[in-house]
């Protein structure tokens, strides 16, 4: 599959994620909120809110409105974040059988009562699974760039070492240094610098893959990890990024824009080796690529 097919281009900062959390556990509440004003209906039996008999009460709660008008396309394709709505959904129409059953003075029956129950843990669960999983994404980015930090690299390589040496893939890593990056900061000054640094991330992430990750392996030097892909296919790969980076402008003060290069060493998860000596690989490759000239791709067999 080319790499351009599944774009995923969307980078949340850990800024962005907190921000994101907040929402959440304010939706969250929001629910709980909705949930006590349910249980004073069901066991006072007075008469029910208007739009939670609606066909479409999970849009018209508050969580639900928060739901369906989010703009962050990273949380939009989060699978959790996905899988929540029709939970959630599943959640109001047995609640909405419920209150109908108040509405029309009639008995509710055990079983549609349980129903109600068991789908309302399966979205608390699901709250919750969100919830944790954004709180690790802040504690894993690096705050400039939203690209990962390396606190999880190595256990991250040691699994895919371990489905590496299972025979069930192959898993190739790019370790990518931007050119002559001081003479960025010394020429245009460090906010511009930090400026290459995000479009840089940003323009790495648009050309991987969703399951692929970018870590933020020192200053100016990241890590892409590709599982299943080959050394050569990850050439390939690196070299797609090398003529993205470099045809890339960085806009930066009022209308002023700057090129980079970037330089790019390739190595393979192997059985043989440590993931520590696969990095040691990549990154003797990446120094090949600078003894080269730099902007260009060299790869460790
Ligand atoms: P080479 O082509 O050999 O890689 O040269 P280089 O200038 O890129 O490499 P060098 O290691 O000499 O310089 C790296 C520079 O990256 C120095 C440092 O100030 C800068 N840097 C590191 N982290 C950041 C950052 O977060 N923001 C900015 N603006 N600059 C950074
Ligand atoms: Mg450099
Ligand atoms: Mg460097």
């Amino acid at each position: 599959m080319p790499l351009t097919e599944c774009q995923n281009v969307d980078t949340p900062t850990p800024q962005q994620l907190q921000v994101t959390i907040a929402q959440l556990d304010q939706a969250i509440y929001n629910h709980e909120q909705w949930y006590k004003n349910v249980t004073r209906v069901l066991i006072l039996r007075i008469p029910p809110e208007g739009p939670d008999l609606m066909p479409d009460a999970h849009r018209r709660c508050l969580f639900g409105q928060w739901y369906e008008s989010l703009s962050e396309v990273f949380l939009k394709e989060h699978p959790t974040f996905v899988s929540l709505g029709p939970v959630h959904e599943n959640m109001h129409i047995s609640a909405r059988v419920l209150l109908k059953r108040v509405a029309d003075g009639l008995p509710i029956s055990v079983e549609d009562f349980d129903r109600f129950n068991n789908l309302l843990d399966n979205m608390r669960l699901e709250f919750q699974a969100l919830r944790h999983e954004l709180a690790e994404m802040v504690q894993n980015r690096d705050p400039l760039t939203g690209a990962r930090n390396r606190a999880s690299l190595l256990a991250y390589l040691r699994e895919q070492q371990a489905l590496v040496e299972r025979g069930v893939q192959v898993c190739s890593i790019a370790m990518v240094d931007l050119d002559h990056f001081k003479r960025v900061n010394d020429e245009h000054g460090h906010a511009a610098g930090d400026a290459v640094l995000v479009v840089t991330v940003k323009c790495l992430q648009a050309l991987v893959r969703q399951y692929d990750r970018i870590y933020r392996y020192g200053g100016e030097e990241f890590l892409v990890c590709m599982p299943g892909i080959t050394l050569e296919q990850a050439r390939n790969a690196a070299e797609r990024m090398r003529v993205a980076i470099a045809d890339q402008g960085v806009p930066y003060g009022t209308d002023q824009s700057l090129r980079v290069t970037a330089s790019f060493g390739v190595a393979s998860i192997t059985q043989s080796r440590s993931v520590e000596d696969c990095i040691a690989c990549a990154d003797k490759a990446m120094y090949a690529a600078k003894a080269a000239g730099r902007n260009c791709v060299s790869v460790e067999p």
